[in-house]
């Protein structure tokens, strides 16, 4: 996958999560994409996908990274597998930008389940 670990940003909170310098709850970790758990889940399964280059947010994906969204689309129903709720089902969530509420600028997956989840926005 090209360009790999050289593009961090040293003040994004999520870089400093994949450095190691900050702890999270791994659940899945390669050299391109980590996994952890939310630390405000809002629901029984909460976790993150990242990429573990420095990428905004869905509007920064380009032919040079677009590799990472296919890796982490795979690897999401696999951990959702071992994590038991593919089954009955969970929700993918990507925020963007100010009026998609995102908090953090370093493109993340939500994926939300264990519960029958509400449609609301
Ligand atoms: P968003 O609002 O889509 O940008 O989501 C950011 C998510 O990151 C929120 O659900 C936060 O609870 C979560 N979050 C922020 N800091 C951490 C952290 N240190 N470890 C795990 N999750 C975090």
């Amino acid at each position: 996958m090209s360009g790999k670990t050289d593009k961090t940003d040293k003040n994004c909170i999520f870089c400093k999560i994949t450095a190691g310098e900050i702890p999270s709850k791994k659940i899945f970790e390669d050299d391109e994409i980590l996994a952890f758990h939310d630390i405000n889940p809002v629901a029984p399964v909460h976790f993150l996908v990242i990429p573990k280059i420095h990428i905004g947010s869905l509007n920064d994906v380009n032919g040079e990274n677009i590799e990472y969204i296919a890796h982490i689309f795979k690897k999401i129903p696999e951990i959702a597998k071992e994590l038991g709720i593919a089954g009955d089902g969970y929700r993918v969530v990507n925020n963007i930008g100010k009026n998609g509420r995102q908090s953090v600028d370093h493109l993340h997956f939500h994926v939300v389940g264990g519960r029958k989840l509400t449609w609301s926005f």
